[in-house]
């Protein structure tokens, strides 16, 4: 990893504030955003098709990196809007019968669970929730004597929107390997935070964000589908780039992930992520994991210093998304009163995580996210703040 000035240097935001919002949207790096704007640039002078048609090389390279992050081939990779469109792709390409069972994480992502609701609506599936552990992470030997034939789908949130809990991913990976289940892994929270390896995870479909870890630009993301898995999947809707009208009455899909993909696209979005997927791997996910780890430690024990707050995480393992709560001052007037003060952090509504948030009664929580580039210096500076907007 470069010297943590020298990543500061290339972020220019860090001149303008104290971003602890890295779970809603990592600040970008100079280079990401060059990237973009560059290629807005030639759309503007040369044309929209014709830009992307001289950078088509550097577009493969896109799915090249994406595979490299998380040990994938570039044909299981589609780039796409956001981790929400990638993961809804995959999981509506699952034909569900009535009495399939769905099994998923109390620390489900609540776009997830509604789409888990509406598949118990329109095709009779079942929901079952597999318990967590003590530490508060999934519990593996539970999901292990939950599993029958009658398990369609095991979906887990990686590292929950809401917590540093980063949940048992390869362990659930082991039990599931002679299941015919499919594993789907919602990494939003993971890729560029800790390092994601799908085969070593071995889960089927992955899908992330640009925007979070990965320090992106917004409106990107990706979707992983393993190669065995592609032609099981159809998409259940599909265009004239991932399919092609072969007569009046038949079609091919496109045979590598991109039968996910879209035609249209934001073309110099995905170019700027390909930059940051790049940035991402040259820090090494190895070595920010570690800093994200250290940093987040030493930010937990600073909150817990102060009277009236209470740090929330749960899980044996934790990363950067710190949440924390006051009995003084509710979450969102705390994150507006630190935005006065160039301070960015975000707040976690109850229903983002409502199976974790509603039987543990947790109010909203005021999450204040950690990436390597943040330093000890300005978690003083942020709790001295905190501090001072509570009176205590
Ligand atoms: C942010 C988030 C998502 C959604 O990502 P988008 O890119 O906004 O669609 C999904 N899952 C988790 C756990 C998240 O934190």
């Amino acid at each position: 990893m470069n010297a943590i000035e020298t990543l500061r240097a290339d972020t220019p935001g860090c001149q303008h504030v104290i971003h602890f919002n890295n779970a809603g949207a990592g600040l970008m790096p100079g280079v990401v955003y060059d990237r973009h704007v560059q290629h807005l640039a030639l759309e503007r002078d040369i044309g929209g098709y014709e830009s992307k048609e001289k950078h088509e090389a550097e577009l493969a390279q896109v799915y090249v990196s994406a595979a490299k992050l998380i040990n994938a081939k570039p044909n299981e990779i589609a780039l796409m809007e956001n981790a929400t469109v990638a993961w809804i792709a995959a999981f509506t390409a699952i034909e569900f019968q009535p009495g399939d069972r769905i099994l998923t994480a109390i620390s489900s992502y609540d776009s997830n669970y509604l789409n888990f609701l509406r598949a118990k609506e329109r095709f009779g599936v079942e929901i079952d929730v597999i318990p967590n552990d003590t530490d508060g992470q999934v519990d593996v030997a539970a999901l292990k004597n939950m599993l029958d034939d009658r398990v369609k789908l095991v979906a887990i949130t990686h590292v929950p929107t809401n917590g540093g809990t980063v949940n048992p991913a390869v362990e659930i990976g082991a039990v599931l390997a002679n299941s015919k289940a499919l594993y789907l892994l919602d990494a939003c929270q993971s890729i560029g935070q800790l390092p994601v390896d799908v085969v070593e995870i071995g889960c089927d479909v992955l899908s992330t964000t640009g925007r979070k870890w990965l320090r992106g630009p917004r409106g990107t993301g990706f979707l992983y589908v393993k190669e065995e898995q592609l032609e099981r999947l159809k998409p259940a809707v599909i265009d004239l780039h991932s399919a092609l009208w072969q007569t009046p009455t038949s079609y091919t899909l496109d045979p590598t992930a991109k039968r996910f993909e879209n035609w249209e696209s934001n073309f110099a979005g995905y170019l700027a992520l390909g930059t940051a997927i790049e940035y991402a791997i040259a820090q090494d996910p190895a070595q920010t994991w570690a800093r994200v780890q250290s940093l987040s430690a030493a930010w937990r024990a600073r909150l817990s210093a102060i009277e009236t707050v209470t740090v929330q995480d749960i899980g044996k393992l934790q990363g950067g998304i710190v949440t924390f709560s006051s009995t003084k001052m509710d979450a969102d007037s705390i994150k507006m009163a630190l935005r006065a003060r160039q301070m960015n952090v975000s707040m976690i509504g109850v229903g983002s995580t409502l199976l974790d948030s509603g039987p543990r009664q947790l109010p909203a929580l005021v999450r204040a996210s950690v990436h390597y580039y943040n330093t000890e210096a300005e978690q003083d500076q942020v709790a001295a703040a905190i501090r001072d907007v509570l009176g205590v």
